[in-house]
């Protein structure tokens, strides 16, 4: 198989790269690790549902730049979206925003992380957004903006570089790029990191209602990643009185694994009445203090007010891209039960940040959270990873490099 052949050629060349390397003195640049090939390869969207694996040399490290080598990277339902359909206009694109690795070759500039921690060979990094001229996203107010109309990695306009995404096996992370030193969170923590960071920012939106409290009852609807990891984030705050509402048995069942203290499955009940009683009866004939609306569907959003007590909170976070118009009543949903609304959007950097310490403190209480990631692919079969995640049959999927 090429790929076999492919994968001895670069053995060979790690091999003589370090024979070469431990006889020369270090270059110009800070730091560089033994072993780095000549060349990078990179999945490349070259059309509509089709990656092809392109062969590019590997770059010079400028003196603000990093060099890393790619350990995995998520799948995310934006991948998802461009592999389909290309909404971005982005063909030919090097995919991949949910990556991590290992820093091989660092500038002389490159001291710290954009969190002020120090950067060494060795490091593993996550990157977050690339500044551009907006004065609304600033690293010196972390609080200001979130990302969403911020460059990343993994959704940038092919250049003359070339390793612009994480679905690779080395990226160029240039000067001016958010950077993070995660070294001590594992493979699976680094993967979830960018999903994650999605919920505690949704959690923080949420606490800004002053509705959100330790002892809450809350409901959360839709138990995909960002339902589940929801349950998650709460979990770790203290809050015990979680119900999830969704369909499918298996992920309402993990969905207790991950902190849920009860389960309605909307199968089991006909209309909004029945199943607005089933909600009420799961926190002993109360209603949701607060709710997490995490699908993309309208009748979703139009639904989960009556799950709401009056005076209650509701985080519309499900709609990360259009999912069309959803109809509610305002008098007898909004007004006369003076719902307190918030909807949230990606996250901000300091989001990024509380999420190391999310992680950190959810494998501490035992939640099982890397089980999220339900397949694993190699780079090489990225187009079958991609399907996977647009046939729904799985919950994470990442692309992990041997
Ligand atoms: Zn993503």
């Amino acid at each position: 198989m090429a790929v076999n052949e492919r994968d001895v050629e670069q053995i060979v060349k790690q091999i003589l790269n370090q024979i070469s390397g431990s006889e020369k003195l270090p270059s110009s640049a800070a730091g560089t690790a033994a072993g780095i090939p000549d060349t990078a390869h990179v999945a490349m969207l070259t059309e509509l549902e089709k990656f092809e694996i392109k062969e590019f040399p590997m770059p010079k490290v400028g003196d603000d730049d990093i060099l890393v080598k790619v350990e995995g990277c998520g799948v995310c339902g934006t991948d998802a979206h461009e592999f389909k359909r290309d909404p971005f206009g982005l063909i030919p694109v090097a995919l991949g925003h949910e990556g991590t690795g290992e820093i091989v070759k660092m500038g002389k500039n490159v001291k710290k992380d954009s969190a002020g921690k120090d950067l060494h060979l060795g490091d593993k990094v996550v990157t977050c957004m690339i500044f551009k001229d907006n004065p609304d996203i600033t690293m010196y107010d972390l609080n200001k903006q979130n990302v969403g109309d911020a460059d990343v990695y993994g959704l940038l306009p092919d250049d003359d570089i070339h390793l612009n995404g994480w679905f690779s096996d080395y990226i160029l992370v240039r000067g001016g790029s958010t950077i993070f030193n995660v070294s001590d969170l594992d493979l699976d923590s680094r993967i979830l990191i960018e999903p994650c960071a999605v919920l505690i920012h949704a959690v923080e939106r949420a606490k800004t209602t002053g509705i959100l409290r330790f002892n809450s009852r809350v409901v959360v609807q839709g138990c995909g990643p960002i339902g589940l990891i929801c349950i998650a984030v709460l979990r770790t705050m203290g809050i015990e009185n979680i119900t999830a509402v969704d369909g499918n048995q298996t992920r309402l069942d993990f969905a207790k694994r991950l902190g849920a203290s009860h389960t309605v499955s909307f199968k089991d009940f006909q209309g909004i009445e029945a199943l607005s009683g089933a909600v009420e009866d799961s926190f002993d004939g109360h209603l949701a203090d607060f709710a997490f609306q995490c699908t993309g569907n309208p009748a979703a959003h139009a639904n989960i007010y009556k799950f709401i007590r009056t005076g209650g909170g509701l985080c519309e976070l499900g709609f990360f891209v259009n999912g069309g118009d959803a109809t509610i009543n305002p008098h007898f949903d909004l007004c006369s039960k003076e719902i307190t609304l918030v909807g949230s959007w990606v996250y901000t950097l300091r989001d990024y940040a509380t999420t190391f310490d999310f992680l950190k403190r959810a494998k501490g209480i035992g939640l099982p959270l890397a089980e999220l990631i339900t397949h694993k692919y190699p780079l090489e079969e990225i187009n079958e990873a991609l399907k996977t995640n647009l046939a729904m049959t799985g919950l994470k999927i990442a692309i992990v490099n041997k």
